[in-house]
């Protein structure tokens, strides 16, 4: 596959300028997130994944958006990650590909003030990339409201559950609004998280 068979407007492939064609989970997930459609990808750190959810995240978001972005307070995306670094790592790609598109991504997690992550959700946000605790200490103090989101992603599931974050991740996920498309990565597919992906998912997600 090229870039140009993705038919993606430019501002959202502005990010993928300095690339020949889509890594392999590109080429197969974009197709179904485009179309909307849930699904579930097994796949490396390395491969390419943050834009293959990322670059249909950025067209969710144009799909959505109407005028008066800069007054727009509560995000259309979030994604879950469960360690701080990988929620860094996330956050950069989403910011630098977002910057055509007029989508802001704001990073939450813990072991730091909150002050610096309130500031930036106030200013405007249209994905928020966090980790549980952090995440779902900002929702009960009020200052993060997710039920506009309806694009979520969990990467990492596996990982994140077997870090204990179950009770938060189910939690946070039930703030989202009921109508929305989801993706989750994860590298093993243990009986807790096909039971998440039954819970939160449509019924036959696309595996990819
Ligand atoms: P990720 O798996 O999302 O952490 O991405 C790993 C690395 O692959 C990052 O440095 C990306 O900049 C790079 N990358 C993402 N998409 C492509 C692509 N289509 N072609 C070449 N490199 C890519």
């Amino acid at each position: 596959g090229s870039f140009s068979e993705a038919k993606l407007p430019d501002q959202v492939l502005e990010c993928c300028k300095s690339f020949s064609k889509p890594s392999p989970i590109q080429a197969h997930a974009w197709p179904f997130l485009l179309d909307g459609r849930d699904l579930i990808g097994i796949a490396a750190t390395g491969s390419g994944k943050t834009l293959a959810f990322g670059i249909p995240a950025l067209m969710h978001i144009l799909g959505k958006e109407k005028k008066n972005a800069s007054k727009r307070v509560n995000p259309l995306c979030l994604v879950l990650s469960p360690t701080r670094e990988l929620a860094q790592q996330i956050a950069d790609v989403l910011l630098e590909a977002g910057k055509s598109c007029g989508a802001r991504s704001v990073c939450l997690y813990g072991g730091t003030s909150k002050g610096p992550q309130i500031s930036s959700l106030k200013s405007g946000v249209e994905i928020v990339i966090g980790t549980p605790g952090r995440l779902r200490d900002l929702i009960e103090m009020g200052i993060c409201c997710l039920q506009e989101v309806s694009y979520v992603v969990l990467d990492e599931a596996d990982r994140m559950l077997d870090m204990g974050f179950e009770p938060e991740v189910r939690s946070i996920l039930s703030e989202t609004c009921t109508i929305r498309q989801m993706v989750m990565f994860s590298a093993t597919w243990p009986p807790s998280v096909h039971q998440l992906a039954q819970e939160f998912m449509d019924p036959n997600p696309v595996k990819v």
